[in-house]
């Protein structure tokens, strides 16, 4: 069995049906999904979504592009039932859709309900890991993972040190990258999360298509591939992780 630790399916912006998509991805062995916010609306939308359909989580956060738009519905909806992490929240400086000093005070306000809550957090770092360190350092005690994770092995292994977890996807299975497709072999199985980030990021060999959970196996199978080790291996580390991290029940 599999889980899709991060999509946005939930969006009305998503451009399949919404239960065949789902019925798909059960058809193929995805046991559970995360639907993640990445604004107020988007965030209440990802809990209406679960409140909806059986085997579907929600997490609420605002994500660094969509910060200039505010966060502060974001405490109140931490609290509704299905919700099972704050996030996507971070820092992005690569395309700084938001100014970096509202990035920051958004994140920081928003770690503040994580820890409050005591909910696992999902992580968008892009280009801004120097800046992300110190602050998530003056969080102690904080659980989460580093979503999409493309950067370097270094960084890679500052997470590993704080007890946080690794989530790939589709990039993995097409990147050109060396560095990165080194780093992605250094993952260790027991910190890594397996996410489809739908409808973006479309794994090999189905490039070209609207993304869906349904195919977080093929994220499985690459990871399998280079690790030279059964999928069924990579399956069961990745949802006992995703389990552990986010409590679902
Ligand atoms: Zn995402």
């Amino acid at each position: 069995m599999l889980i899709d630790t991060h999509c946005h399916i939930h969006e009305s912006s998503y451009p399949l049906d919404q239960q065949e998509v789902i019925d798909h991805a059960l058809g193929m062995g995805v046991e559970k999904l995360i639907c993640v916010g990445t604004s107020e609306q988007s965030s209440a939308e990802a809990i209406a979504f679960a409140a909806k359909h059986q085997h579907v989580y929600a997490s609420v956060g605002v994500h660094p592009h969509d910060t200039k738009d505010g966060w502060s519905k974001i405490a109140g909806l931490a609290h509704q039932t299905n919700v099972v992490a704050v996030g996507e929240i971070g820092l992005d400086y690569f395309y700084t859709h938001s100014p970096r000093e509202v990035q920051l005070l958004a994140l920081e306000a928003q770690l503040d309900i994580a820890r409050r809550l005591d909910l696992p957090v999902i992580f968008h770092v892009r280009e801004a890991f120097d800046d992300f360190w110190p602050i998530f350092d003056n969080f102690p005690g904080l659980r989460g993972e580093l979503h999409s994770f493309t950067d370097t092995k270094r960084h890679m292994e500052e997470a590993l040190k704080r007890g946080l977890y690794v989530g790939v996807n589709g990039i993995s299975t097409f990147t050109k990258d060396r560095e990165q497709q080194e780093m992605f072999t250094h993952i260790p199985l027991d910190r890594m999360l397996l996410e489809t980030d739908a409808p973006f990021l479309t794994p090999s060999p189905f490039r070209g298509k609207v993304n869906e959970p349904a195919f977080v196996g093929k994220v499985a199978e690459h990871h399998a591939a280079i690790r030279g080790i059964p999928v069924d291996e990579v399956a069961a580390a990745t949802t006992a992780n995703a389990h552990a991290l986010f409590a679902l029940s």
